[in-house]
This record gives structure tokens, C-alpha cells and sequence, in this order.
């Protein structure tokens, strides 16, 4: 076991070492409430193995989390009431990854919630669009 799973708090929350609400689990996932909700029912649902990113995860179990998501986030929907959801995976520190076990949130949202996800966005010439459409093109 690396160093960063046996400090990491999901594997903690998985093993049941520390409390949450949890709202499913089976024998490769668990779902809970974030400690910290943008708004009630803020989902993170998490593989019970230990992978930081998406790149880590094998395409069969990332495959099996976005199943559970879609399912998980319509029982969140009927059970909130909400009016739409976000899916939003941080995958390293620069993104805004706090917790590295990868996990996938489900906001729920309502109208006039007064949340911004909205980001700034910049100005690319042409020139440098085509570039690294053609470099993500190209690239293996
Ligand atoms: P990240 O920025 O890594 O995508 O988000 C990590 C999320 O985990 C945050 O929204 C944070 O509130 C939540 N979180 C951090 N520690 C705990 C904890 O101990 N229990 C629960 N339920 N959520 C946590
Ligand atoms: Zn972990």
C-alpha cells in the first residue's frame, strides 16, 4: 500500500474508520454526502479502490462508476427535488483535486441557487487553435 492510500480519508471512510452518510455502496463503490455540500444532496461517489485520476481507473471500472452516476444522480434528482445536476471530476491538484482518490460529484442544482460555475474564458488566436486541435488530433 502506497503512503498516499494509508493517509487517504476516502479509504479511511471506505474501511469504515471514519463516519458519513452514505447513500449506496456494493463491492466496488460507495457513495456519500460531501462534508461540505454546494447545495442538500451533494453526492461524491467513490471506487472502493484506491486510484488518484481518471487516467489511473481501468476503462471497465470508469465504465461501471459513470453507469452508478447516472443512477445515483436520478434518485438524487427525484430525492432533492432538484431542478438540474452537475457531474464534476477534479483530477489533480491544479484542478482543483483536494481529495487524490478519484471520486465524481453530483450537485444537485435549482433555479436561482445563486452557484456560479461559470469560469472566465480566454482568447486564442486561430492560428493557435488549429494548432493544438491538431496536436489533440494527432496525438496517440
Ligand atoms: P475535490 O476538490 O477533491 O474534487 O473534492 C473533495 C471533496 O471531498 C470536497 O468537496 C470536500 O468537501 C469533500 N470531503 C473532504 N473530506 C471529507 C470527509 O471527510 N468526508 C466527506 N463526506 N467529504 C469530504
Ligand atoms: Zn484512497
Amino acid at each position: 500500500m502506497s503512503y498516499s492510500e494509508k493517509d487517504c480519508i476516502f479509504c479511511k471512510i471506505i474501511k469504515g474508520e471514519i463516519p458519513c452518510y452514505k447513500v449506496y455502496e456494493d463491492k466496488d463503490f460507495i457513495a456519500f454526502l460531501d462534508i461540505n455540500p454546494v447545495n442538500m444532496g451533494h453526492t461524491l461517489v467513490v471506487p472502493r479502490k484506491h486510484f488518484e485520476t481518471v487516467l489511473d481507473i481501468e476503462k471497465w471500472r470508469f465504465g461501471e462508476i459513470m453507469k452508478l452516476t447516472k443512477k445515483l444522480s436520478q434518485r438524487i434528482i427525484n430525492a432533492t427535488k432538484a431542478d438540474g445536476f452537475e457531474l464534476c471530476i477534479n483530477n489533480k491538484k491544479a484542478a482543483g483535486q483536494l481529495v487524490p482518490h478519484l471520486h465524481i460529484h453530483i450537485m444537485p442544482r435549482f433555479k436561482n441557487d445563486g452557484l456560479k460555475f461559470n469560469w472566465p474564458t480566454k482568447k486564442f488566436s486561430q492560428a493557435e487553435m488549429q494548432k493544438i486541435a491538431n496536436k489533440i488530433k494527432n496525438s496517440l
